[in-house]
């Protein structure tokens, strides 16, 4: 059997899986992640050749939510040096869910890494941009270099967002005034809720963690997106806070790089070979999908893709 025909029995093997689990809930804190269907589910892998495997709903558009904070912190890597991101923002995991107020709190109101909300309005907040259209701008560009060009916002999305986002305001004025926020604070707020509300496939999504797997080079497109330097700073990121406070549960379990989002996607990097996707919207408590989690997990074990088990 070809090495790709095992990956797509593999994908189709872990959809069955997914499509068999019940746990979890859509996230209803926003509006519109309420209204998407919870039977939804997709599987992805994007390996370093280029190779794309699917099975389940791959070109379903979902909303990017928390992984997002992964395409700005590495542009923020590629603008300042991942040196400055880890002295300005941080790099250690909060141990709290990622909308946390008292993290702040019991760290001077320093977010500790660019992956939580705090830290994600902080990193927007950081870039260097003349103003609130060009810092959006330079965003959805690295997104779509990162993933593809067919990456958009979504109106829909970003207006239930905006409507809603009192919570992170809030949090974006702790950062401010404890000088962790290096730009107007409404406007980081809402241009991370704008790089939250961009729609992506399970394609997309595995592409992104191609990027990462595959030394900072598009797999898909062949564009050098990330210098080699920074991906071993975002996979650590990624490592401590990727997927909350269910990250070391995480790299017990599966060993690998990893990135939520409460849209129901999930990305795990397998650093020199592929990444996985799985995206279905029901949650955990933690707001990782528990259905992507299951069929990453199916694929990575059964691949033995466990960068602390290496064999
Ligand atoms: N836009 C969401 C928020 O700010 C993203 C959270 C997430 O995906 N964990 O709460």
């Amino acid at each position: 059997m070809s090495f790709n025909t095992r990956l797509q029995t593999l994908a189709d093997e872990a959809l069955t899986i997914g499509k068999a689990c019940n746990e979890g809930a859509n996230a209803d804190y926003i509006p519109f992640l309420a209204s998407v269907p919870a039977d939804l589910c997709a599987v992805s892998m994007a390996c370093c050749d280029g190779t794309v495997i699917h099975s389940g709903d791959h070109d379903y558009g979902f909303a990017l939510e928390s992984i997002s904070k992964v395409c700005s912190m590495s542009l923020a890597m590629e603008q300042k040096g991942a040196e400055l991101v880890r002295e300005k923002i941080g790099a250690e995991p909060t141990g709290l869910p990622f909308n946390s107020v008292m993290a702040l709190t019991v760290h001077q109101d320093k977010p500790l890494t660019p992956l939580v909300n705090a830290g994600a309005m902080s990193t927007v907040s950081f870039l260097d941009a003349p103003d609130k259209e060009s810092r959006w701008q330079m965003i959805l560009d690295f997104q779509r270099k990162m993933m593809s060009h067919n990456i958009r916002l979504s109106d829909e999305v970003n207006t239930s967002e905006q409507e809603t986002n009192f919570h992170n305001r809030a949090i974006a004025w702790l950062l401010y005034a404890a000088g962790n926020c290096f730009s107007d604070p409404m406007d980081a707020c809402e241009v991370y809720t704008r790089q939250c509300s961009t729609l992506v496939s399970c394609d997309d999504l595995a592409t992104l963690g191609g990027t990462l797997a595959n030394g900072g080079v598009n797999p898909v497109t062949k564009e050098q997106v990330i210098s080699p330097d920074n991906i071993g700073p975002i996979l650590a990121e990624m490592t401590m806070e990727g997927m909350y406070d269910y990250s070391g549960d995480w790299a017990y379990l599966v060993g690998l790089p990893g990135k939520s989002g409460v849209g129901g996607g999930v990305v795990a990097v397998v650093p020199g070979r592929m990444a996985i996707a799985g995206f279905s919207p029901p949650l955990d408590e933690a707001g990782n999908s528990v259905r992507a989690m299951k069929m990453i997990r199916h694929i990575a074990n059964n691949l033995n893709f466990n960068v602390y088990r290496p064999c």
